[in-house]
């Protein structure tokens, strides 16, 4: 418990750094979870342990050079030694002893580590033991994740709705612009608007506001944490303009936030849902409807816009103003028609951005009333998290005592995800041996953005496991984030892998 110590000394120190003269205030309500109707239900991945999994499991991506390497070896009976072996040449360049981690009372079967940090030379290899065999091949190098990165950022690109993409950028992904025709109002069918634009949610081009909104929140968070990783050279079409690619990608889908509000109003519409008439939900047949106003829809717009013009006022000052105004257009538009006096962690989120951005004293009150009743032990989750952030490092007044207690749970949720972790056989913050991949994603975001703090070297281990994890290093050996129905597919927990695989290559760096 000595490290918690030092960790909430350092905290409060930082705190006071940051905090002297800043606070953001938000409001929200909660429906997130409940609220997503036109969305997919997640891909349900097929986990089953493969007839033949291999006794030794490592990343199969492979390691970074100088990182710590360690492979988890499973199976009834033990060798004492294993061997690393060059793949083109099947030569042995490192032979280490294997470490007990657990052993099941009822299957017999044992879990061992084998580490293998020593092996620093750039180069493709397995590992072998007796009785084991071998395990899959990897890679050694300085820039292992970087592709993968690049790949996890570019899915955005790859969902693009209403425009072309080319095989240059796009190469198998390539097609015509999709869902141009004009969208009809699902409350009122005379109503006809323009809904293309934007990123496709899933294969039917559904788009829904609030998955949106807290998506382009999420990629913010990562690029607000790591700008220095993200590059202008990923292959989009605005490559090399200037202006980093992820801001370029995530400006595409605030384009058509936009026109997803009433410009008399500020109200924002929920979503698009789509139709498929001919079993081709992409097809010029497609029925397009735009979802009614939603005051939740409204509150998660003014949360990513205001965010938006925060980041993106360097680049284009005009843009980041007008995505400021509406951003204030659909809260006040909210506070005019909300009946809920209740602050909700999507006002919170919402407050905290305008203040932040816009330094209006109006929004720290919805921020600090949620702040000060603690709603966040309650509601906690993507939204919430995005908001505490957004206060905590704001620039304008805040209360130094919330944002204490603020990083004090921060501080916590980071040592029960490590503790977690320490114990489990593939050191992953789960309790059993197969995750819920959207959890662990969460729970390796709150822990990024507490390293971001106090640059901690056990939470970049940890966070660095959750990648082995994610790529090979569990129970079925099954790469969780490459499979066609994996984590890079699913909209949101690609957004959340973009946050953790920033914080690996900068700590790499
Ligand atoms: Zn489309």
């Amino acid at each position: 418990m000595k490290t918690v110590g030092i960790l909430t000394a350092l905290l409060c120190m930082l705190l006071l750094a940051g905090c002297e003269e800043e606070f953001p205030a938000e409001t929200a309500t909660q429906q997130t979870e409940d609220m997503i109707t036109s969305m997919e239900a997640e891909p349900v991945l097929s986990y089953e342990v493969p007839k033949s999994v291999p006794g030794i499991l490592v990343n199969q991506l492979g390691y970074t050079t100088g990182s710590s390497k360690v492979a988890v070896f499973r199976g009834r009976e033990m060798p004492e030694q294993f061997y690393v072996k060059e793949e083109s040449s099947q030569k042995i360049v490192y032979t280490g002893t294997l470490e007990i981690k657990k052993q099941d009372s009822v299957s017999k079967e044992v879990s061992c580590y084998g580490d293998f940090s020593a092996v620093i030379s750039p180069g493709v290899y397995y590992i072998e033991a007796p009785i084991l065999g071998r395990s899959y091949s990897f890679e050694i190098g300085e820039a292992v994740y970087a592709p993968l990165f690049d790949e996890a950022c570019k899915q955005y690109y790859y969902n693009r709705c209403g425009m072309t993409l080319t095989e240059e950028y796009a190469g198998d992904g390539a097609h015509n612009a999709c869902h141009t025709a004009k969208a009809v109002s699902q409350t009122d069918t005379s109503l006809t608007l323009d809904a293309s634009g934007g990123w496709h949610q899933d294969e039917k081009g559904q788009k829904n506001m609030m998955t949106a909104a807290r998506t382009v929140s999420t990629l913010l968070l990562a690029y607000e944490l790591y700008p220095q990783v993200f590059s202008d050279n990923c292959g989009i079409p605005e490559s090399g303009n200037g202006v980093p690619d992820i801001l370029d990608e995530i400006k595409y889908e605030i384009d058509w936030m936009l026109k997803m509000q009433q410009q008399e109003s500020g109200a924002v519409y929920a979503g698009v849902s789509v139709y498929a008439k001919s079993g081709d939900a992409s097809s010029k047949a497609a029925e397009i409807y735009v979802e009614p106003i939603s005051l939740d829809a409204g509150k998660a717009f003014a949360m990513a816009l205001a965010k938006f013009s925060y980041l993106y006022q360097n680049y284009d000052t005009v843009y980041a103003t007008n995505c400021l105004k509406a951003a204030d257009r659909a809260w006040k538009y909210v506070e005019l028609n909300e009946n809920n006096k209740e602050t909700d962690e999507w006002e919170f989120a919402a407050a905290a951005e305008l203040y932040r951005a816009s330094g209006q004293t109006s929004y720290s009150a919805h921020a600090t009333r949620f702040l000060r009743e603690k709603k966040y032990e309650t509601v906690w989750n993507e939204t919430t998290m995005l908001g505490c952030v957004t206060y905590l490092s704001t620039k304008h007044v805040v209360n130094t005592t919330y944002c204490e207690n603020v990083m004090n749970y921060l501080m916590a949720k980071a040592e029960d995800i490590s503790y977690v972790a320490r114990d489990a056989v593939y050191f992953t913050a789960g309790t059993k041996e197969q995750d819920n991949d959207t959890q662990l994603l969460f729970e390796m975001m709150c822990l990024s953005v507490v390293n971001h703090i106090i640059s901690n070297h056990e939470y970049e281990t940890i966070i660095e496991n959750h990648l082995h994890y994610f790529t090979g290093r569990n129970i079925t050996a099954y790469n969780h984030i490459s499979d066609p129905v994996g984590i890079m597919k699913q909209f949101e927990s690609d957004a959340k892998l973009v946050v953790m695989l920033s914080g690996i290559l900068y700590n790499g760096r």
